[in-house]
């Protein structure tokens, strides 16, 4: 590629809309445009980029045996709804954007595609004979983030490789859980990329195990806590229940912040919008520990349709910030849908579904097991109570719940962990922080989707079982952000080779100079056809310029055919250290092979 041909400009100033480094240098150098909010176009550079990671992505995920498929980012609204996923996703603050056709039928821009493999999977996967399987796609999301920001970091439309594999058993997609563990290690050296994988949080998508790979950089959103000794590694949303060693603290206090017919239920309410007697029947308890860590545990039952719940739940949220709270252990009796609901949620939930046949589900794995089976003992007291109040007609208004059980003495600490704790494998060893951007994140599934939206297999003896799966993701915009992010310098980008745009610039510092021009044409078309990717800055701008220009593009090698000519050498510089080395014209190819 000639630059004086390609749709390309850098900019001197610091365009003011970028705030971490690798978003100014992509703006300034000529990779991204930014068209609307998290929206941008991947200019002719930044697409050889992605192409590059992508293909790096697409290589490991074959040798591990999964298939490329492509599936619809238009998305029926009844499959989520299926999945239970499409009111959690679409209404309130969900980033699934949605939209009606003019047959007037619900759809949705794919954030994810759990929904639509499930569907597939239900139709073409009959037997055991057939499983395992794992199909992936490197394709366009759209997810309507709150804060879009950061460039490709966060983007309402990104690239990801989403895979899904499908298994007989727990131990089958356990395997392919570390194949895929082991294919995103390989991926993100590949890329040149310094990372760390850590446990995560299954949040809204669900399932039992999941770790996230972190590119560990300072403008990273993300805090994960380690060991020095490499055996602990957590997102901190995680870490959040990491039950200390000895140390257990037992409440010393808890005091109703709220009781039925106080001012705080007139305010839910009309928040709410709903009926005081939904609310009425939500008590407030603050508990305090005497380290002076606070968890808010609200009493709810309610088996109620009329109650908004999202709105309910972002009100808890909002109190438990109010009464400075970190944890919110919510009791309910919820609709069918609530798991997935509450589950969306930023704090820490965990409720109690007795309507559903569970003790107790717990989609935020934050809450620690201990305390929530601490707190089952009050539950048993409070179904007790309950049974007969929570009848069609027979809300109990203005009853004072909190004189009718008492909380137990609660004597597991559940605080956040946080730097300098000491780790739980091994006490010797202190908890270190450091900020990540999470480039990838795996997780079991089990058969959370496959049992919503029916999908089964035969086995061998004949019975029908539901799939289990695993899904694995991998940010490939965010991913060659992240690796700008870690690697520059006052000048400019400094791409890994691996998925550098191009390995090599050519720099003619004088176009006028028919011996440069004439070398570096030459090298031009020997680099290529060696196989080596070469530009070619051929512009009639001043030498300084294109110096410039190259070390903020962050080309690794650049070969100015100059003053050295005259001794049939060119110079070759290195991006990353500066160093210059002065090679003869027929070493070039050799010296850059
Ligand atoms: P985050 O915590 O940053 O919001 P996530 O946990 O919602 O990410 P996943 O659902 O795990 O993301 O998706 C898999 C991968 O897709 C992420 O690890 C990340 O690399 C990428 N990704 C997610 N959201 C975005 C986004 N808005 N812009 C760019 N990449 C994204
Ligand atoms: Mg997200
Ligand atoms: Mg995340
Ligand atoms: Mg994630």
């Amino acid at each position: 590629m000639r630059l004086s041909q390609m749709l390309f400009m850098t900019l001197r100033e610091e365009p003011a809309e970028a705030e971490i480094p690798s978003h100014k240098l992509l703006l300034r150098a000529g990779y991204i445009r930014r068209i609307g909010s998290g929206i941008y176009a991947y200019l002719p550079l930044m697409w050889r980029v992605l192409k590059k990671v992508s293909q790096i992505v697409r290589e490991e995920m074959d040798a591990t045996g999964a298939q490329e498929c492509l599936l619809p980012q238009l998305q029926p609204a009844s499959l989520w709804q299926e999945s239970g996923r499409w009111d959690t996703y679409t209404k309130a603050e969900g980033i699934m954007f949605s939209l009606i056709d003019r047959q007037n039928r619900e759809m949705g821009l794919g954030p994810t595609h759990e929904e639509v493999i499930t569907a597939v999977a239900r139709e073409m996967i009959r037997s055991y004979r057939q499983l395992p399987l794992n199909l992936y796609q490197i394709q366009t999301k759209f997810r309507d983030e709150i804060r879009p920001r950061f460039g490709l970091m966060r983007g309402r439309e990104f690239i990801m490789k989403d895979a899904y594999s499908f298994h007989t058993d727990e131990e089958s997609l356990k395997q392919t859980y570390q194949d895929m563990d082991q294919a995103y290690r390989n991926i993100l050296r590949r890329c040149g990329l310094a990372f760390r994988p850590v446990e995560a949080d299954s949040g809204a998508i669900g399932g039992s195990g999941s770790q996230e790979f972190m590119v560990l950089a300072e403008a990273g959103e993300d805090e994960i806590l380690y060991t020095e000794d490499g055996q602990y590694a957590a997102n901190v949303e995680k870490a959040i229940s990491l039950p200390l060693e000895v140390e257990v603290s037992p409440f010393t206090d808890y005091k109703k912040v709220a009781t039925p017919g106080t001012e705080t239920i007139a305010l839910l309410s009309q928040h709410l919008k709903c009926s005081p007697t939904v609310i009425v029947k939500n008590v407030l308890y603050e508990a305090v520990y005497d380290n002076g860590m606070s968890v808010l545990v609200l009493i709810s039952i309610r088996g109620d349709q009329d109650v908004n719940e999202v709105k309910l739940q972002n009100e808890l949220v909002k109190l438990a910030a109010q009464y400075n709270a970190k944890t919110i252990l919510a009791l309910s009796v919820p609709d069918a849908n609530a798991q997935t609901k509450w589950a969306s949620q930023p704090l820490p939930l965990g409720y109690l579904a007795p309507d559903l046949g569970d003790s107790y589900i717990s989609p935020h794995k934050n809450v620690a097991p201990q305390f929530l089976r601490l707190v089952d003992q009050t539950v048993v007291e409070l179904k007790n109570f309950v049974t007969g109040a929570n009848e069609v007609g027979y809300h109990v208004v203005g009853a004072n719940w909190g004189e009718q059980f008492t909380l137990p003495r609660l004597i597991v600490d559940i605080r956040t962990a946080k730097q300098g704790d000491r780790a739980s494998h091994a006490p010797s060893q202190i908890l270190k922080s450091a900020r990540g951007i999470e480039v990838g994140h795996i997780f079991q599934l089990g058969s959370k989707y496959s049992q919503a939206m029916g999908a089964t297999y035969t086995s061998e003896q004949g019975e029908e079982i539901p799939l289990f799966m695993g899904c694995y993701g991998i940010g490939v915009s965010r991913l060659a952000q992240a690796a700008v992010e870690q690697s520059y310098d006052k000048d400019g980008i400094i791409w890994p080779v691996a998925i550098a745009p191009y390995q090599v610039i050519v720099i003619i510092p004088n176009t006028s100079a028919h011996n440069q021009v004439q070398a570096a044409e030459q090298l031009y078309q020997h680099l290529n056809q060696a196989g080596i990717e070469t530009i070619l800055d051929d512009r009639s701008e001043r030498a300084g310029v294109k110096f410039k220009d190259a070390d903020l593009i962050g080309i690794p090698y650049r070969i100015v055919t100059g003053r050295s000519l005259e001794q049939g050498k060119v110079e070759i510089v290195e991006r990353k250290t500066k160093k210059s080395t002065e090679v003869l014209l027929e070493k070039v190819v050799d010296t850059l092979k």
